[in-house]
């Protein structure tokens, strides 16, 4: 049985490894949680400055660091922090361990939601280096943490908790369409709009065992929520 997802909080933080890893699964409940007046808080380890083909790392990471400034307004985040580690060498270390703790006691969140760290999203999925290490490095921080915030929950294929997204699919599809020239590059022969309609679809089915025709799953890490 999958829980609601309380909102008797009123800060979250997102912490993420790369420009669009809040967008897939995230963006549709950022959307209805600021629609409430509830205050979210963006953190990027890098700023994805490897994520596109052909595309040279100084131009890259400036351009997708506003594609996601973009695409996080359009979901009601205006504070969006990219920490300037390097994408795709990220690793577990105590300087990553350490911003991820800075960044919790300076925002003071009530809940923080991070990256599904398993090995595999399912049978032949398998995750990212990167987001596994990165999604280590914040539990481990986490624990560490003298005065921990209420929750720590990723968004992954195990859902303890559930947010009913219906009414809030069209914006997230609205959000990652703003990484367009990423995702241009990454299928050229599919409109941006298609793949953006299509992976929100994909990532807000239903649930067994909660009653909403659209969702956004969280894993239950840490704390209680
Ligand atoms: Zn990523």
């Amino acid at each position: 049985m999958t829980a609601t997802f309380p909102e008797n909080w009123s800060t979250a933080l997102v912490l993420v490894a790369h420009p669009d890893d809040p967008e897939y699964g995230m963006a549709a409940a950022v959307a209805r949680w600021t629609s409430q007046g509830k205050r979210v808080v963006y953190a990027l380890a890098s700023s994805g400055e490897e994520g596109i083909a052909g595309m040279p790392a100084e131009e890259c990471g400036p351009l997708r660091e506003g594609e996601q400034i973009a695409s996080a307004a359009v979901v009601g985040v205006d504070e969006v922090e990219f920490w300037g580690f390097p994408d795709s060498e990220l690793f577990n270390t105590p300087e990553l361990r350490a911003k991820v703790a800075e960044t919790v006691n300076r925002v003071r969140p009530d809940v923080v939601l991070s990256l599904y760290g398993g090995p595999e999203w399912a049978p032949g999925f398998p995750n990212q280096r990167d987001h596994m290490q990165f999604a280590a490095a914040v539990v481990e921080a986490f624990d560490g943490l003298e005065a921990p915030p209420r929750a720590l929950l990723c968004n992954g294929p195990n859902a303890t908790h559930a947010v009913d997204v219906e009414g809030f699919t069209d914006t997230a599809i609205r959000a990652l369409e703003c990484h367009r020239v990423y995702l241009e590059v990454l299928d050229p022969d599919t409109p941006v709009i298609d793949q953006a309609t299509a992976q929100i679809e994909r990532s807000t089915g239903p649930m067994d065992g909660f009653d909403a025709a659209r969702t956004s799953g969280f894993e239950l890490l840490r704390g209680t929520v």
